[in-house]
């Protein structure tokens, strides 16, 4: 099948998780699926081949597929991360969750400005995460390239928060 026809195929919905009402798609088994991961990333270093410097993957499932895109494309990778985790001058993008904030962190050096980048996580939900990863970016004076999630769960209006980006999803659920 097509990669989002292997992707979406071995989604598991996991019904009131992790609170009542949520229905959390799981991708284990995307991961657990050996060479997956790495035909994907290579299928993203090739769709963007010349249109990006720099991986900036999001804490923490954004690490695995980011990762693998920056090896993929032998260009360097950069961690946006929970607050706290990283050393030295951080920029900070806080973000609406349903209930509160959170925020997320990036070295005030870890980008070269200029640098066109490629902002990857794993799962766009309503969008909040991914934007605030852009806004770190931008911050220190990167441009977004993109966005590339592998699942994006669509009507959570995501996309449309994020209307300003290109939106690149592997696979699209509802
Ligand atoms: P958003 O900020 O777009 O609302 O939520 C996206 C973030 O929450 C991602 O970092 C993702 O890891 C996590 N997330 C939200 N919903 C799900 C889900 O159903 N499955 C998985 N695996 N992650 C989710």
């Amino acid at each position: 099948g097509t990669p989002a026809e292997r992707i979406a195929g071995l989604l598991e919905d996991f019904p009131d998780h992790p609170a009542p009402g949520v229905v959390f798609r799981d991708l284990s088994r995307v991961y657990a699926e050996p060479g997956l991961l790495a035909g994907l990333a290579a299928q993203v270093a090739a769709d963007f081949r010349g249109a990006f410097d720099r991986v900036l993957a999001v804490e923490s499932r954004g690490f695995l597929l980011g990762a693998a895109v920056a090896a993929s494309a032998g260009l360097p990778l950069t961690l946006v991360r929970k607050p706290g985790k990283l050393p030295g001058t951080v920029h900070c993008a806080a973000y609406a969750l349903e209930y509160g904030e959170d925020r997320l962190e990036i070295r005030t050096d870890a980008v070269a400005p200029g640098d066109r980048v490629l902002c990857i996580d794993d799962v766009l939900a309503t969008g909040g995460t991914l934007g605030a990863a852009a806004e770190l970016a931008e911050a220190c004076g990167a441009k977004v390239a993109a966005l590339v999630v592998l699942v994006e769960l669509t009507g959570l209006g995501g996309r449309a928060s994020l209307a300003r980006y290109p939106l690149t999803a592997l696979c699209e659920v509802p």
